[in-house]
């Protein structure tokens, strides 16, 4: 399989456990001013701050770094906020505007910092990333969109022309893009949300998951169609009894 290359001024920085990617968008060569921006996509977990700012002064050189934008809150992906804007003050900070209340206010309990055992040294925010709107990257507009489900105030950014997207942790298993079930269940949303409170293991305030241990195993749910006989489409062969 043929891997694309990525469009001009588009730099993916990889970093070590826990920290996710960056990415560098820079005008292509030519264009200045106006034109185009500056921009370093998600910041990395605080342990790689140093290396951080080092990789962006790198590929920079004497150019200012215009905006840092997180893509979410997660400790992976702004972790180096504080230490940017420490070497570029000028930058302005955008965030999604889901807890944009919980920066202004710093609140590292509802930024799931504090629940999760992590850190992430405050920072302030300048604007919102608010979906349906483009914003310039690069050489490049860029659409916002909203993607809650690994957070549920996550963003992606999409560049129509080379059509790349930078999905920040919202993953589609080993099938990137592919839609995916093993059976969707309809619910609305209160009931949804009476339900996940209901089983176990329960999510502490700010996780997005958690996992059954011996202590607390799960609880079984079965899902019944008025149509569909017992025994079939892996159902139970016989009404649980509880
Ligand atoms: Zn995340």
């Amino acid at each position: 399989m043929t891997i694309p290359a990525l469009p001009a001024g588009v730099s993916v920085f990889e970093r070590g456990w826990l920290s996710a990617n960056n990415i560098l968008l820079r005008p292509a060569p030519g264009l200045c001013g106006s034109e185009g921006t500056t921009a370093l996509i998600d910041t990395g977990y605080c342990t790689h701050a140093t290396q951080t700012v080092a990789l962006v002064e790198q590929a920079l050189g004497a150019q200012p770094l215009d905006l840092v934008l997180n893509t979410h809150l997660h400790s992976d992906h702004c972790g180096g906020n504080a230490a940017l804007q420490a070497r570029y003050p000028a930058a302005q900070l955008h965030i999604p505007p889901g807890q944009a209340r919980f920066v202004e206010a710093w609140n590292p309990d509802a930024l799931s910092y504090t629940p999760t055992g992590q850190q992430c040294p405050p920072f302030k925010a300048h604007a919102l990333l608010q979906p349906g709107q483009d914003i310039q990257l690069g050489a490049h507009r860029w659409h916002i969109h909203a993607a809650p489900g690994h957070d549920p105030h996550s963003v992606v950014l999409f560049e129509p022309q080379a059509r790349v997207l930078v999905s920040a942790d919202a993953l589609w298993h080993n099938g990137f893009g592919a839609a995916r079930s093993h059976g969707c269940v309809n619910m609305s949303p209160p009931d949804a949300r009476w339900f996940y409170h209901w089983t176990e293991p329960h999510v502490p305030s700010g996780w997005s998951g958690a996992y059954a241990d011996a202590q607390h195993p799960g609880t079984r749910v079965y899902v019944h169609y008025d149509e569909q006989p017992l025994g079939t489409r892996a159902g139970p062969l016989r009404i649980p009894q509880h």
